[in-house]
């Protein structure tokens, strides 16, 4: 009998294997017989002309038709990735990694094999990849190792609309290439109508516009200004839910970032189970770009009947990522930004209005497949008087030193007259150009030094690069790669449930032992979940986030690496802070502040009130000098990120930046003269 039973188990399997296959099978022809409806389908044989008659091309077509997933197909099956691998860019990661693992599905090859994806930190492809979808930041590092970019017959640059910093700089660069390298194959693919501007940008090259299908869209504006935009976008979120009738349509709200997303998504659930079974059930999908990999692809499961998905998404589903089945569209008029002040080269990101060109790409998002509704949280007033026309280019609004530093080791010296598509204000070009110099990155000539080269070769802000690059003075260059991953894991290392935050801060003290400082801090955490031999149970009975663990762990493996490469030994020198803390200063030096009387903190170079923010291990103590990692503005401008200094040490470490007077002016006043004295040795 056992043999029998043998035999039906082995059948039973074989049986499954070949419904499993054909299952796959069907799965996969409903994806290609999917391609074969969007828009961009019916206009395959002419783009694919269009491309074949001229270099460059602008393609112009609303969100959903069908250009980032279909035309580099389209160009891998006209044959073009024999004579080399077609690059399409992104502004977002997240959009890379999903977009590349739809293509991969619809081509049925396993992701990172023909289909990859190469973004900061993770590069998802191999010898095989011949459709690689990337940042538009990770593009411009790879100019760095081949600046004809020879391995590429088409690159796409996509969402150009966008106009990232990335982007406007890779226009260029590509332009450049494009004139001695008469195969390279360029798009430049757009969602909005603007493209004149490219076209005329890129030596009037030819425009191809793919007719969008749109559905009417109902706009509703707000009586009177909310003052709670995320409560009212919950509100309507519920409203909507709960009045109409489940299986018409899904939810898309906008909001500005994770944490925000984060509080939606609790006080949604929280809310929807005090209704109970009297309500449909409400699926909520949160999309933002640090949300771990595995759960990206629940946004895009399709809606089981009866239900109602709610998506709470970045502006990242504005234009770079399409979700079917969204009907209604809630839109606060808000996003998070970056902003530069040329003047004192600050950077401080910030909850700011949205445009008007934004606002209606929103709007658009409820109507791809039947007509829908828009609900924006603000006036009607609001909106035709006091929204820009258009979002600022990053390029005017941001920091350059990272650009300048990747130009500058392109052999780029002369930036004022790159060719750039709407240049920067030369006020930020300079003070970029300063700040290189003060961090020894550029020499006297504005050349870069041995310094700068290294530091380019991190695909890191500049004054992150420089702290590492210092770290081998200091002999501490093991304990900086910790910091400088803990700093670049992007979302909060600290899990704080509702219910349990006097154990969660409790446990976050803990690392904060000795006033030490949260950058220590940060290493304690690390080195303390090393030592556990990186233990998941550690994380949760320290409160700490796994996955931020995770991810710092491969970005120090990385960073690991390219120290290997600038020739930085690995040195470990745990006992010293005064080390690891001159480090950390000689790449943020100019970021110190010195306390003011009330609490409050003046920056030392161009003063400005800042404040520690309450989230430090140090928003108590108030030490006299800080050196903070970054400015955040909320309701004040607050410095995220700090540890103490010694103001002898900015002398010390930057004696072009800082000249005693600096330290001592600000010193002196409160101190005993020998004290205020003592900085001069
Ligand atoms: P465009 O670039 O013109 O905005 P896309 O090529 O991104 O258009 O999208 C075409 C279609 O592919 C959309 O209808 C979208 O729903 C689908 N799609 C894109 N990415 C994914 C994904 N990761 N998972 C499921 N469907 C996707
Ligand atoms: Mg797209």
């Amino acid at each position: 009998q056992g043999q029998v039973m043998g035999g039906e188990n082995v059948d039973n399997e074989a049986y499954q294997e070949e419904q499993e296959k054909s299952m796959a099978k069907s799965a996969h022809e409903k994806l290609l017989a999917d391609r074969k409806t969007l828009p961009v389908y019916p206009y395959r044989e002419s783009l694919l002309k269009a491309v074949e008659d001229h270099q460059v091309l602008v393609i112009v077509g609303e969100t959903g038709s069908g250009k980032t997933t279909q035309i580099p197909q389209y160009l891998h099956e006209a044959g073009y990735t024999k004579r080399g691998m077609i690059g399409c860019t992104q502004p977002r990661r997240v959009a890379a990694m999903s977009v590349a693992a739809r293509v991969s599905q619809e081509m049925n090859v396993k992701l990172g094999h023909e289909v990859g994806y190469s973004i900061r930190f993770e590069d998802c492809t191999s010898d095989k990849t011949v459709l690689k979808y990337m940042t538009d930041g990770m593009l411009l590092r790879e100019f760095l190792g081949e600046p004809d970019l020879a391995s590429y017959s088409v690159v796409m640059v996509d969402e150009a609309h966008e106009r990232t910093l990335s982007t406007d700089i890779l226009f260029g660069l590509v332009k450049d290439i494009a004139r001695f390298r008469p195969d390279l194959k360029l798009l430049i693919s757009s969602a909005t109508l603007d493209a004149e501007k490219f076209s005329d940008y890129f030596d009037s090259a030819p425009i191809f516009k793919i007719p969008g299908r749109r559905f009417p869209v109902e706009i509703n504006y707000t009586k009177a200004p909310e003052a709670d935009y995320l409560d009212a976008a919950i509100v309507t979120a519920l409203q909507i839910h709960v009045t109409q009738p489940p299986g018409d349509g899904d939810i898309l709200v906008f909001l500005t970032g994770q944490e925000e997303i984060e509080t939606a998504e609790e006080i949604l659930k929280h809310r929807t189970r005090g209704l109970g079974s009297k309500i449909a059930e409400l699926i909520i999908c949160p999309i933002y770009a640090n949300l771990p990999t595995e759960l990206q692809a629940k946004i895009f499961e399709p809606t089981p009947e009866g239900a109602r998905k709610v998506v709470l998404a970045t502006n990242i589903a504005e234009t770079s990522l399409t979700i079917d089945g969204i009907k209604y569209v809630i839109d606060p008029g808000f996003v998070k930004m970056k902003s530069y002040n040329p003047r004192t080269g600050m950077e401080s990101l910030l909850i700011t209005p949205i445009s008007k060109a934004s606002a209606n790409q929103r709007a658009g998002r409820s109507g791809r497949t039947g007509p829908g509704k828009c609900f924006r949280l603000y006036t009607a007033y609001n909106y035709f008087n006091d929204l820009d026309d258009n979002t600022v280019p990053e390029i005017q609004r941001t920091n350059l030193a990272n650009v300048v530093l990747s130009l500058k080791s392109l052999g780029i010296h002369d930036l004022l007259n790159f060719d750039f598509m709407d240049p920067p204000p030369a006020e930020a070009l300079l003070k970029a150009l300063e700040l290189l110099f003060a961090l020894s990155a550029l020499n006297k000539h504005g050349e870069l030094t041995k310094v700068g080269r290294k530091m380019a070769e991190f695909p890191l802000d500049p004054m992150l690069s420089k702290m590492i690059v210092a770290s081998d003075k200091y002999q501490c260059s093991d304990e900086i790669i910790s910091i400088a991953a803990m700093l670049s894991i992007g979302s909060s290392i600290f899990y704080r449930p509702k219910d349990k935050q006097v154990h969660a801060d409790n446990a976050r003290l803990n690392f904060h032992m000795g006033n030490v400082g949260d950058h220590i801090a940060l290493l304690k955490v690390y080195s303390s979940w090393k030592e556990t031999n990186f233990s998941t149970q550690w994380c949760y009975e320290n409160y700490i986030q796994v996955r931020s663990m995770k991810r710092a762990r491969d970005i120090r493996d990385q960073l690991e690496g390219l120290l290997e490469r600038v020739e930085i030994e690995l040195q470990s020198n745990p006992g010293d802070l005064e080390a690891i803390k001159k480090s950390i200063t000689s790449g943020y030096f100019p970021h110190s502040a010195k306390m003011q009387k009330n609490g409050s903190y003046r920056t030392v170079k161009h003063p400005q009130t800042v404040y520690i923010h309450p989230s430090s291990g140090l928003a108590q103590v108030l030490p006299r000098w800080v050196v903070y990692h970054e400015l955040v503005l909320t309701t004040k401008e607050y410095m995220r990120q700090v540890s103490e200094l010694k103001p002898e040490w900015l002398v010390e470490i930057a004696p072009h930046y800082y000249q005693l007077k600096d330290v001592e002016d600000l010193a002196s006043k409160k101190m005993p003269r020998g004290q205020g004295r003592a900085a001069k040795d």
